[in-house]
């Protein structure tokens, strides 16, 4: 697991920047090198993957918040430290397109 490399320059991109040039899921997000200003699409597969790995947390919870045995409380928290993880990974999926 690596986070993606500027085919231009070579330069791996840092967590940051693609955790910001990733945040917005709704077109398909586009990384911007700050070395040689180079922008790269994301592939269709890591897109669909990053956008399915961000449904997932919602999904766990609303299964876990309809298990009746469990309560309200170890739900969110399963909820909260999915979701922290997910973030955390999700720059690692990201692939550029070359
Ligand atoms: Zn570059």
């Amino acid at each position: 697991m690596k986070l993606p490399i500027c085919p231009k320059c070579n330069r791996q991109f840092t967590w940051r920047e693609v955790n910001k040039d990733t945040s917005f899921l709704l077109w398909r997000p586009k990384l911007e090198c700050r070395n040689c200003e180079g922008v790269f699409k994301l592939t269709i597969r890591s897109y669909v993957l990053a956008s399915v790995v961000r449904i997932l947390p919602v999904l766990v919870l609303a299964v876990l918040m309809n298990y009746e045995q469990l309560s309200k409380f170890p739900a969110l928290l399963i909820f909260l430290l999915l979701l922290g993880f997910i973030i955390y990974m999700e720059p690692y999926l990201a692939k550029i397109k070359t």
